[in-house]
């Protein structure tokens, strides 16, 4: 059986703990593999090593230099593309189509930051006449990532490649469910010949390693990915070492579809946008909105689509795949035990060649969904749409800015004034008009509002928040 160490100072090695934790396929529930348990001994090393590379070869490095790096990792993610596919499918039970569009987006990361780097300027500030001023763009230093399990590579790429674009060195903490495409991230770096320390993997449990690493001294940064519940307290263990976090939370975005929209045109998007990954997904369009008029008969489409959606196992790359675990399984599960009132519109079908083991569910949509009940307000992190009905726009605006996050919106008209009315009027991070992105383009900043974090990632957005700002006033007479 496959086992796989930390990735520490350019070398693999165990953990200091000597435990392991088991790998399991999420599409037939057999373990295939084990990951390193690592523990506050190993973020340690992590960090010495990060510090040490961070003021040294990392940090002499130019930003052109630091860019090629990045591109040979990019060119090597899309050399050894296949290999990343299947892992990401056995791994986080993503089906094959699924899992390479992460692949190519891990790539697409490298390839916008390794070109963007050598173009991050500070300014020159018009102050007395005897001063010039200029600001100065520094990394961080040693910045800390700790992902989640859903989308590993895409996560990995718009946190870690945009904090080593900006000279900062990197500690990783996967997540325990979805560690395997991380390490073969760490070994495509050894292969690009990434200075040593520059890029360190410590794998384990989120209270041994997450913890460790979001309270420890040595860090400067912390791009934490997950959970409201956990973002919460990384913040307050990184508050007492006063080092600046971003939180990148989970969501309950809406999907506004008003009876001018082109039905037809939406119809694909609004359904991917809620079971892409299973659901699993922060950005999930998991609430659509219907406009009285147009109820009826947009819901009898979405029915139809809806009975054709299949599941089965990642290898088959089927609309839908597994959840990630039993206790994935369990909290959705939980989530429909408390619906059970509700009116359910249609479900998918599995598919024939189901393996008996496995965390499957089936997508299901529910009608009429009062916009206070559960299902409309929880992140719920599995195939399950909730249509709400509205009747005007000041309605639809006023459900849709009733939850406690604010990730992703998208707004279904044809009317112009009214996309842009509706559009700043939503309390969200990203709106998009007559589309949904999920996250959207590498090039498209990306983070939440209220309970859904802040901070940004992506795009230029991301280089300012992995850098310091340091303002430089030279007096000459
Ligand atoms: P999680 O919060 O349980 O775990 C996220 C990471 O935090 C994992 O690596 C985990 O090991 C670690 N962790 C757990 N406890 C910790 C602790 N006490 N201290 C430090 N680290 C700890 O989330 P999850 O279940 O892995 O992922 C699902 C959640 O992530 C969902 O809520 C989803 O919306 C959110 N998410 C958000 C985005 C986004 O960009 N906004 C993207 C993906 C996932």
């Amino acid at each position: 059986m496959d086992r796989k160490g930390l990735f520490i100072n350019g070398s693999w090695t165990d953990s200091v703990s000597g435990d392991f934790i088991k790998v399991v396929n999420p599409s037939t529930g057999e373990q295939f593999g084990e990951i390193a348990r690592g523990i506050d001994k190993d973020i340690d090393k992590a960090i010495q090593a990060a510090r040490n590379a961070s003021a040294g070869k990392w940090k002499k490095l130019s930003p052109v230099e630091r860019g090629r790096y990045l591109s040979r990792l990019g060119s090597l993610i899309i050399e050894y593309k296949d290999r990343l596919i299947e892992i990401e499918s056995n791994d986080v039970g993503k089906p094959l189509t699924q899992a390479k569009n992460d692949v190519i987006a891990c790539a697409r990361y490298c390839e916008f930051y390794s070109g963007a780097v050598d173009k991050l300027h500070g300014q020159t500030i018009p102050y007395q006449s005897n001063y010039t001023v200029m600001t100065l763009r520094e990394p961080h230093g040693v910045t800390a990532h700790i992902i989640p399990w859903n989308y590993p590579l895409q996560i990995i790429g718009r946190s870690v490649i945009g904090a080593l674009a900006a000279g900062n060195a990197v500690v990783i903490k996967p997540g325990e469910d979805a560690s395997l495409s991380t390490l073969f991230l760490g070994e495509l770096c050894e292969k690009a010949e990434f200075p040593e320390g520059s890029v360190n993997i410590v794998t384990g449990y989120g209270e041994e390693a997450g913890a460790a690493l979001a309270s420890h001294p040595g860090i400067d940064h912390l791009s934490f990915t997950g959970s409201q519940k956990v973002g919460t307290l990384v913040q307050k263990a990184a508050a007492n070492n006063t080092v600046q976090v971003t939180l990148e939370l989970g969501g309950k975005s809406p999907q506004v579809v008003f009876d001018d929209a082109d039905q037809d045109k939406a119809l694909p998007i609004i359904i991917n946008a809620a079971i892409q990954n299973a659901g699993q997904t922060c950005s999930a369009g998991s609430r659509v909105l219907i406009h009285n008029p147009i109820y009826e008969e947009f819901v009898g489409k979405l029915m139809r689509k809806f009975e054709l959606l299949t599941v089965g196992p990642a290898s088959e790359d089927h609309d839908l795949g597994p959840l990630i675990s039993q206790k994935q399984l369990e909290r959705v599960n939980n989530y429909l035990k408390q619906s059970s009132d509700l009116q359910i519109l249609a479900k998918g079908k599995f598919s024939p060649s189901l393996p008996k083991e496995g965390f499957y569910t089936l997508p299901i949509l529910f009608g009429n969904v009062p916009s206070q009940h559960c299902l409309a307000q929880e992140e719920i992190f599995g195939p399950v749409l909730s249509i709400i009905r509205f009747s005007s726009e000041e309605e639809a605006i006023e459900i849709a800015n009733s939850t406690n996050y604010g990730l992703v919106a998208g707004i279904w008209t044809a009317n112009g004034t009214r996309q842009f009315r509706i559009a700043k009027a939503l309390h969200s991070g990203q709106v998009f008009i007559n589309n949904y992105g999920a996250g959207g383009g590498v090039e498209l900043p990306f983070g939440g509002v209220k309970g859904s974090g802040f901070g940004r990632e992506k795009g230029m957005e991301a280089l300012y928040g992995f850098t310091t700002l340091k303002t430089v006033a030279m007096y000459h007479g």
